[in-house]
Parts: structure tokens; sequence; C-alpha cells
């Protein structure tokens, strides 16, 4: 649409120039007195000098970008939208007709795979971190850890839901860097057929594969945000395990719940154990057909899900349950801290939480990550009104942002405010405050955020 738009203006350009151009000539060819013709002849010049001023206007503006005030500003703007447009179509197209690739058929017998079946890979990562030893799995003693997001490729349906994707992404990098986590953004579907909440398994795979150096990939969904600036994951109490999810036993394994577990917020360990359960994992991901059979299969299930197609969280939750000897040996169900927290149980909190505790706990006292699910901030069908959840993730940035902005002297104005005031004066001696408040020196003592 918008390169159409784009075309029809060049078109009527081109076709003003000749037309005027012939008239003139043609009048010029009438039988008309000589007086006449003098007078006439003056004014086919003085519309052939207008018309090369016009002319001049265009070049000069093209080449050095003369400012002809508000129609070109007009004329700028339409450039704006069009292209803007152009670039929407774009990532809106769902594939390029040419490519063989993007054709996708569905064939019943044929299991989804997520590549080339790896077999070896806890030898043949020993291997390669031996002859890299610039590249430790482990630093100071502690397991690497690269954390990893990511949203559609293609924008909000609302605007403000990129904003709060932004202010997620914002609040992801300020708790990574202050804790030496590497981190990823994701906006691509590396496999076509694991688009929406899929998309994150042929991620951590590719990740696996080709950092052998990071020990711990941590998925975490653009609506999780982390509330607890200062909490450090206890990692040496998932030694012997391979997956660290937030869950419950009981609800899993008695009640058979589809929130059982929570995969807005979970480590995986790069092993080989690892890739083989993202393989059992994926088949039920592949989006039509296959995710809607399988969404039934689910919902029978499990207990409280409603009808709609595979989801991944429902799908592992499953295959827990349904392979649970294989599995679970490996698996760490946390729940003594939120790696995932509710929101609606603690976003209400936070006042209180300020008046009675500090960050550093991480439990419901000051919940480490606070997670909008249902929410949809990016999309349109929320479970919840859109103006709650809005509201809601803003008071939850603006909490965790406090504990950001205190080591620099400031906070927000309130948990709703984006605007942020100063909370001490400027000072002389700057190191002082730097050892009072600096996360990244002592995090287990840091309990100053009460404001
Ligand atoms: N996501 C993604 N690409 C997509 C769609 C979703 O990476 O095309 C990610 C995004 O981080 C999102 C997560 O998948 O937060 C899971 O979806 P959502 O949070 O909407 O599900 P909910 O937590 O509400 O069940
Ligand atoms: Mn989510």
């Amino acid at each position: 649409m918008g390169q159409d738009n784009l075309s029809t203006q060049k078109r009527t350009t081109s076709t003003t120039l000749p037309t005027t151009t012939a008239t003139a000539t043609n009048r010029s060819r009438g039988g008309v007195l000589p007086r006449g013709r003098q007078i006439h002849k003056t004014f086919n010049n003085i519309k052939i000098t207008i018309l090369c001023g016009f002319v001049t206007i265009l070049v000069l503006r093209g080449t050095i970008g003369v400012n002809l005030g508000s129609s070109d500003a007009d004329a700028v703007n339409q450039n704006l939208v069009e292209e803007t447009n152009r670039i929407l179509a774009e990532i809106r197209s769902d594939a390029d007709p040419n490519d063989p690739d993007e054709e996708t058929f569905f064939n019943p017998n044929i299991t989804f795979t997520l590549g080339p079946k790896i077999k070896n890979w806890d030898q043949e990562r020993k291997t390669w971190l031996d002859q890299n030893p610039e590249y430790p799995n482990f630093i100071k003693g502690k397991p690497r850890i690269l954390l990893l997001t990511g949203s559609p490729p293609k924008p909000c349906d609302n605007p403000i839901g990129d904003h709060y994707l932004l202010k997620s992404i914002k609040n992801k990098i300020d708790y990574c860097r202050l804790h030496n986590i590497e981190i990823v953004y994701n906006l691509a579907h590396l496999d076509k057929e694991l688009a929406g909440y899929w998309a994150k398994l042929p991620m951590i795979r590719r990740l696996m594969l080709s950092h052998p150096e990071i020990e711990w990939i941590w998925w975490m969904d653009s609506d999780a945000l982390f509330t607890d600036m200062v909490f450090e994951l206890p990692l040496s109490k998932y030694d012997e395990y391979n997956l660290v999810l937030h869950g419950y036993p009981d609800l899993l394994f008695e009640q058979k719940s589809w929130i059982a577990v929570n995969t807005g917020s979970f480590l995986f360990r790069n092993c080989q154990w690892s890739l083989d359960l993202l393989d059992v994992w994926a088949p039920m991901g592949p989006k039509g057909p296959v995710r809607e059979e399988a969404g039934k299969i689910l919902t029978a299930n499990l207990k409280g899900r409603p009808a709609f197609e595979a989801d991944d969280q429902s799908a592992l939750i499953y295959l827990l349950l349904s392979q649970k000897k294989q599995w679970m040996g490996k698996v760490f169900l946390e729940n003594s801290f939120y790696l995932h927290g509710y929101w609606a149980g603690l976003v209400d909190r936070y006042e209180e939480m300020i008046e009675k505790y500090h960050p550093g706990l991480g439990d419901e006292r000051w919940p480490f990550v606070t997670h909008f699910v249902g929410c949809k901030p990016c999309g349109s069908y929320g479970d919840y009104p859109v103006e709650r959840c809005l509201s809601s993730m803003e008071r939850a940035f603006n909490f965790a942002d406090n504990q950001v902005l205190k080591l620099y002297g400031f906070r927000h104005r309130g948990l709703l405010s984006p605007k942020i005031k100063r909370i001490r004066n400027e000072t002389v001696t700057p190191l002082e405050i730097v050892d009072q408040f600096d996360i990244r020196r002592h995090p287990s003592e840091n309990t100053g955020s009460k404001s």
C-alpha cells in the first residue's frame, strides 16, 4: 500500500513536466498577430522560467536538503509513513513465496525435530572446553549464565506494548549487568513451525550448541520482570540438576495441574540431557493441526486447563507426568523463592514490602521475579483488562528500578510514575556512596531499598 502511494505521487510529478511544455509549444504554433505573438512569447518565457525555477528547487531539495517549510515537512512525514508501512508490511508478510524452504506440509507420520539428533554433546563440549581455556564455563567458581529472552518479530498490536517490551529488557539488562550474567534478546522464529511461545525451544538449543562455554541458559519471558535486583540464584543447590523450574510437586503429581510449573522463567544446564529433553518436548509445538490436536490431549489430561492449542508449559508438564522416571531425577522444582512469581498476588503489596522488608529475600516478602501471566501486553487478547495489566507492570518496573536508581541517588516519585526525584545531595566524596550502595559488592547485605 505504501509503495502504491509513492509511485502514484511520482507519476503525477513526471507527467506534469511534458504536458506543460507541450501545451506551451502547441500554443506558439497557433496563427496569432505579431504583437499578440510577442505577448504570448513573453508569457511562455515566464512560464518556462517558473518551470525551471521549480525544477531547480526540486533538485536542490534532493541534493542539499533545502528546507521549504511546512509543505516540505508534510512530504517528509508522508515518506516516513510510507516507509514505515512498507517495513511493517514486510515484517507481517509471513513468507517469501520464492523460498521453497518456507513451504510447510502437514505429515502426521513424521515427528517434528529441532534438528539433527546430537548424541555425544557432553563429551564434545568437554573436549571443546579443554581446548579453549580462554572460554571457561566457570568463572571464579561461578557457573557462566546466559539469560535469554525475546518477543515476536513484529511490532506489538498496540504501541504501548512495545514500550513495555523496552522497559522489560531494560529491567533485565540492569539485573544482568549487576550480576555478571550475559543476555541475549531473540526476535526471530528460528523455526517457523515453532512460532509464538514455542519459539524459546529452538533458540535455547541453538544457544547451547553455539556457546559451549555457557553452563546455564536461563529463559525469561518478556512479560516477566526482575523485582528483586539484589537476590541471586542459589546455584550450588542445583549442582546435581539440569532443569530448574518454579513449581510444586503436589500440584504436579497429585493434582496434575496445568499450572504446577511455570515456563516463564527457568534454567537449563548446557548438556546432553537438556538436548534430549528439548527433543521430546518440541513435537507438540508445530503450529497448525499438530498443535491443535496436541492441545486436546493436554486439556483432557491436565487439571484446570482450558481448551486451546498446545502450549509449551502444558506440554512440559504432560511430559514430566508421563515420563516421570526418565526426567524427574534431574529436575529441581524450586518454590523457596519466586523464580516465577504470579503478578496478581504481588503487585498490590509492593508498598507493604517496602515498609516491612528489603531486597535480597526473593520470596513473598520481596519477590525475585514478577511475571505478568495472561496479560499479553504485546498482543490484543489478554485474560485481564489491559489497563490493570499496564498499571501493574508500571508499578513492578518502578519498584525494581528504584533499587537500581538508588546507587545513583534517585528514585521514582511514586510506583506509578516514570518521573524520578533526587534522594541524596551530590557529594564531593562519591566513593563512599559506592561502598554503601553498590549491589555488586555486597548483594546479601544490601538492605537499603526502604524509602
Ligand atoms: N515469545 C517470543 N516470540 C514470540 C511470541 C512469544 O519469544 O513470537 C516469548 C515472549 O517472551 C513471551 C513468551 O514467549 O513473553 C511467552 O508468552 P506469554 O508471556 O505471552 O505467555 P504467558 O506467560 O502469558 O502464558
Ligand atoms: Mn509470560
